[in-house]
């Protein structure tokens, strides 16, 4: 077997077919014993419960190759964790933490030719998910649900290096006040896209969500959380209980304190303290920290001091750290590198 012959740094972010992906369907109760399949096409019911009700949960991960060689995932572990709190919201079956590991295990190693080569910036980003796959019409979960894994290789985030991007606070909510915001739900997706294509269309890069009951604190984007740098180089978090809870925010908020020796902070953020912080970062899977340059609050720009222009110093510094982690060339935290092949 060869390397899949593709242009790693210039594919984008878009879904390639790839070869195999994990299947297991749960019925009467239990999950069956899964498999890869190569059919990557979904049949269900036209009253499935998903089509209707929106039944439905994902995460999203990725596997890519370290400076020596080898082809890993960074902490798995907790996307299986977080897919069972989700599931648990929606009525739906847990799927075993154990089995959500073999399967991205399995299906990395089945498309082991399109893990992108280390230094291309390209992964192979893994999109495990769930769905109530039989017929309901009167509201209530399905019986019957599928949970699938595919691989598909994208791009480096950044083509050209990493710039600054523009956000504006959103007069949309992303997530109401014990609802399902601190899920990964298709639903809270839906419910951001008219949102995100009114702020594309008016120039803005994304979203600044703030808490639906008072609109007075920072809540996150529409994919992603928030860091943010203090005046004497503290960094601080915003903690609610509507926010998605990030696995690379988690660990960025680890590598801060340990191994950059920063004081760290998760705690209610007021929006009118937002100018006084003087770097911000948007932490994700996707991009792991993107900095945010300025946010526009209906006109009025608040521009970070240290981070305007160009990434700030405390952002870089996380990212190079955490991504030097994901590749091989620091050591990483006991638990956080799963290796594949
Ligand atoms: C997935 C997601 C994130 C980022 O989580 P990671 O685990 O770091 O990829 C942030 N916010 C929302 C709403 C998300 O769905």
């Amino acid at each position: 077997m060869a390397k899949k012959d593709i242009d790693w740094s210039n594919i984008g972010f878009g879904y390639m077919e790839t070869d195999k992906r994990y299947v297991s369907n749960y019925k009467d109760g239990a999950w069956d014993a899964g498999a890869l399949v190569e059919d990557s096409t979904v049949t269900i019911s036209e009253c499935a419960c998903v089509l209707q009700y929106a039944q439905t949960i994902f995460e999203g991960l990725k596997a890519y190759t370290t400076v020596d060689g080898r082809v890993v995932c960074f902490r798995p572990d907790l996307n299986a964790e977080r897919m069972v709190d989700s599931a648990k919201r929606l009525e739906m079956p847990v799927f075993p933490k154990e089995r959500f590991v073999d399967a991205v295990v399995q299906t990395v190693q089945a498309n082991i030719d399109y893990v992108p080569p280390y230094g291309s910036g390209a992964t192979l980003y893994l999109r495990p998910y769930m769905f109530g796959s039989d017929a309901v019409i009167g509201v209530k979960p399905a019986n019957e649900y599928q949970f699938r894994l595919f691989a598909t290789p994208v791009g480096p985030y950044f083509k050209g290096g990493v710039k600054p991007i523009t956000i504006r606070v959103s007069d949309f909510d992303r997530a109401a006040p014990n609802g399902t915001g601190h899920i990964k739900a298709g639903l809270n997706y839906a419910m951001s896209l008219h949102a995100i294509v009114d702020a594309h269309a008016k120039g803005f890069d994304e979203n600044m969500y703030l808490d639906a009951a008072t609109r007075t604190k920072v809540e996150e984007t529409g994919g992603a959380n928030f860091l943010f740098v203090t005046k004497d180089n503290k960094i601080v978090t915003p903690k609610s209980d509507s926010i998605l809870p990030s696995i690379t925010r988690r660990s960025l908020m680890t590598v801060a304190k340990d191994y950059l020796g920063l004081e760290v902070e998760e705690r209610e953020v007021f929006f009118e303290e937002v100018p006084e912080f003087v770097e911000c970062g948007l932490c994700g899977t996707a991009a792991v920290i993107s900095p945010v340059g300025c946010v526009n609050d209906h006109g009025k720009e608040i521009k970070f001091a240290n981070g305007c222009t160009e990434i700030g110093p405390v952002i870089s510094k996380l990212r190079e750290t955490l991504t030097g982690i994901q590749m091989g060339q620091i050591d990483a935290p006991e638990g956080w590198i799963k290796e594949i092949k």
